[in-house]
C-alpha cells in the first residue's frame, strides 16, 4: 500500500514535469534577485498565457505584493524603487542610491562586498541604466550615466554584463575606462561566447555599445545565457556565497510604447532567467532567489477579447502607474518574502537573510 503511493506520488511529479522544490527554513548563502523592469500582475500573466508550458512562475514557493511609490511620487520611476530595492530607503524619482538629502546610500551588493560574498549584476540595457546603477553607483541624477560608469571602478564587483560599453570607452571626457577596467583585474569581454569561456575571476561583459537588442530584434538566449555564466562564475569565486541583480530591463519599453506583444517576449526571456535561477536554487541549498518588479508600466489591463476566446490588452497609460507589482520567491527563506510590503522591506529582508549590516 505504501509503496503503491509512493510510485504514484512519483508518476504524478513526473507528469508536472516538477522537481522536488529546496528546503526554504534553512540558512541563505546566496541570493538571486531578478528585477523585471515594469512587470506588473498584467505583465506576468499576459506572459504566462501565451506560454505553452506553464510559466516558471507558477513554481514560486512564496508569492507577495510590494508598493513602489517614492519619496517625491505615487508614481515611482526606475532610479528610485531601484534605490528602495537596492538599500531599504525611499528616494526622489531620477536618484541613484543617495537620499532625499543626495547622500549617498550603502547598497545589498555594497554590504556583501564587504562581507566577503561575491556579487554581480546583469541586465539587457546598458549596464550604467538605472535599475543596474543603483547597485553600485551613487549619483543626484540617473542621467549622468558615464559618472556611473566611473563609479565601477570603485567596486569590486566580481561579474557585471550588459550593454553601455560606450559609456566606458567612448566618454565625452575622452577618458577610457577598460584599460583601467583591466589592471582592476576584469576579464573584458564583448561576446557571450567570449565570456563562456571564463569560469572564474572578475568579468566585464560590454555586449552593445548602448543597448542590447530586444527579443524582436534578435537578442536570443543572452538574459539567460549571461545569468547561467554569472551563477557559476560567483559560486566558484567566493565559498562564502553571493548576492546577484539580473534585470529583464525591456518589459518596461514595451509598456511605454502600449506594445503587448514587446511586453510578452520580453517577460517570457525574463522568465527563461528566473527558471536558471530556479533550477540553480534546486542543487545549491542555501540558495534565496527573489523575483519582482521595480513598477508597472503602462496601466495594462487583460479584458475579454473575440467573446472571451482570447485576452485583449488595453493600456491606461504611456508611463509608469502606481499599481503593486508581484513578488515570487523561491528556495532558502523564501517564506520572508510573502504578503504586502514595501519595496524597501524586500531589501531589508534579503539584507536581513544574508546577515548584512
Ligand atoms: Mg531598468
Ligand atoms: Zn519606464
Amino acid at each position: 500500500m505504501k509503496k503503491a503511493l509512493l510510485i504514484l506520488s512519483a508518476v504524478a511529479l513526473l507528469a508536472a514535469g516538477a522537481n522536488a522544490q529546496p528546503k526554504t527554513n534553512v540558512p541563505v548563502k546566496n541570493v538571486i534577485f531578478l528585477i523585471g523592469d515594469g512587470m506588473g500582475l498584467a505583465q506576468a500573466y499576459a506572459a504566462m498565457d501565451a506560454s505553452p508550458e506553464p510559466l516558471v512562475f507558477e513554481r514560486a514557493q512564496y508569492v507577495g505584493l510590494a508598493k513602489t511609490f517614492s519619496a517625491s511620487s505615487k508614481v515611482t520611476d526606475s532610479a528610485a524603487s531601484g534605490t528602495a530595492l537596492a538599500t531599504g530607503t525611499k528616494t526622489y524619482n531620477g536618484a541613484i542610491s543617495v537620499d532625499v538629502d543626495k547622500k549617498p546610500l550603502k547598497t545589498i551588493l555594497e554590504k556583501a562586498e564587504d562581507k566577503g560574498l561575491a556579487t554581480g549584476i546583469i541586465a539587457t540595457y546598458e549596464i550604467t541604466n538605472a535599475t543596474p546603477a543603483v547597485f553600485i553607483a551613487h549619483n543626484a541624477s540617473r542621467k549622468n550615466e558615464e559618472d556611473i560608469a566611473a563609479d565601477f571602478l570603485k567596486t569590486d564587483v566580481d561579474v557585471f554584463i550588459g550593454g553601455g560599453r560606450d559609456k566606458f570607452a567612448k566618454r565625452s571626457d575622452g577618458d577610457n575606462l577598460i584599460p583601467k577596467l583591466e589592471a582592476k583585474g576584469y576579464q573584458v569581454v564583448y561576446k557571450m561566447e567570449d565570456a563562456q569561456k571564463i569560469t572564474k575571476g572578475k568579468i566585464a561583459g560590454l555586449m552593445a555599445d548602448r543597448h542590447m537588442p530586444s527579443m524582436a530584434q534578435g537578442r536570443g538566449d543572452y538574459l539567460p545565457q549571461a545569468t547561467a555564466l554569472a551563477l557559476q562564475v560567483l559560486k566558484n569565486n567566493s565559498p562564502k556565497g553571493f548576492f546577484i541583480m539580473i534585470e529583464g530591463s525591456m518589459i518596461d519599453g514595451g509598456g511605454h510604447a502600449n506594445d503587448a506583444e514587446k511586453i510578452i517576449s520580453e517577460t517570457l526571456d525574463f522568465a527563461n532567467a528566473v527558471k536558471v535561477a530556479f533550477d540553480f536554487a534546486d542543487k545549491n541549498p542555501g540558495t534565496l532567489v527573489v523575483v519582482t518588479a521595480d513598477h508597472e508600466t503602462g496601466g495594462l489591463s487583460l479584458p475579454a477579447k473575440s467573446g472571451g476566446k482570447e485576452l485583449g490588452y488595453e493600456f491606461g497609460t504611456k508611463s509608469h502607474s502606481g499599481i503593486m507589482v508581484p513578488v515570487y520567491a523561491y528556495g532558502a527563506g523564501s517564506q520572508n518574502f510573502t504578503g504586502i510590503m514595501d519595496n524597501t522591506d524586500l531589501n531589508k529582508r534579503m539584507c536581513a537573510a544574508l546577515k548584512l549590516q
